[in-house]
């Protein structure tokens, strides 16, 4: 099995756009646009926009030539063959797919997705040269019952089991507590870094020094008027946007705050 070497191994500071399930052809290029034209290549911080897959063509046309880099929503844990419907790792690579999300909360919750379907995605995406962001969270009433990070442990662990170590640091991790996304609620910058430390400090213990450079994002309702307090924390090594990246403005003032000089 082969591993593409896409960088130098240094990770930056990352800012993903998922679109979800949103967008026209004709909504998309202004906005794409805005993107392209708004965004200038920095070396410390990568923006990233998932559109729905029907789009990633226009997407491709759209930011190649940009500092802008895109990825996808979901992908197969198969390389390719009968599998209707599903989209490969190889494919994606194909339209210049950088990033792939996996075990979105909306995914696992609609559609059933388990802890081992999305390590078997996970791998999948990493064999094929992808960056796989695998989301994990909490639900409110796991949080209230005080079993969030012995869930977020668990499913880290489920995860990291499957991983091939010499791809790990195309590995990262999104924080998503599902009280937090697309209600407005976000949490605090305080509980995003006690979680991310606490998840700092079980990647180092599964996979020593290589623990620290994998990046842990957090999403669940991030805004403009909240990026920054993200980014002041020294565990959050950027974002997971849901519906504020799909305004231009916004989704680029939310880049702006993990850019090392303001
Ligand atoms: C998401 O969909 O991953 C997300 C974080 O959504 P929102 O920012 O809208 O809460």
């Amino acid at each position: 099995m082969g591993y593409i070497a896409l960088g130098s191994g240094m990770n930056g500071k990352l800012v993903i756009g998922n679109w979800k399930m949103n967008g026209t052809l004709a909504s998309n290029a202004p906005l794409l646009a805005a993107l392209a034209a708004g965004w200038r290549s920095s070396p410390q911080t990568e923006l990233v926009v998932c559109p729905p897959a029907a789009y990633l063509g226009q997407a491709r046309l759209a930011l190649q030539a940009s500092a802008v880099s895109w990825g996808a929503q979901d992908v197969s844990d198969q390389a390719a063959g009968a599998f209707t419907g599903e989209l490969g790792a190889a494919m994606l690579r194909d339209m210049g797919c950088r990033y792939v999300l996996v075990g979105h909360s909306e995914r696992r919750t609609r559609l059933g997705e388990t802890d081992q379907m999305v390590a078997a995605k996970a791998r999948a995406a990493l064999s094929g040269g992808l960056r796989a962001v695998v989301c994990m969270g909490e639900t409110e009433k796991q949080r209230a019952a005080g079993q969030a990070l012995t869930v977020l442990r668990h499913q880290l662990q489920v995860v990291l089991a499957a991983l091939p170590r010499t791809a790990i640091d195309h590995f990262v991790i999104a924080y998503e507590p599902l009280w937090a996304i697309g209600t407005g609620a976000h949490a605090s910058a305080d509980i995003a870094q006690q979680v991310h430390s606490a998840l700092r400090a079980a990647l180092v213990e599964a996979l020593g020094a290589a623990g620290t450079g994998v990046r842990i994002l957090y999403g669940g309702s991030v805004k403009a008027s909240n990026a920054a307090e993200y980014a002041a924390q020294r565990d959050v090594d950027g974002v997971l946007v849901g519906g504020a990246s799909l305004q231009a403005a916004e989704f680029l003032e939310i880049g702006a705050a993990f850019l090392p000089i303001r």
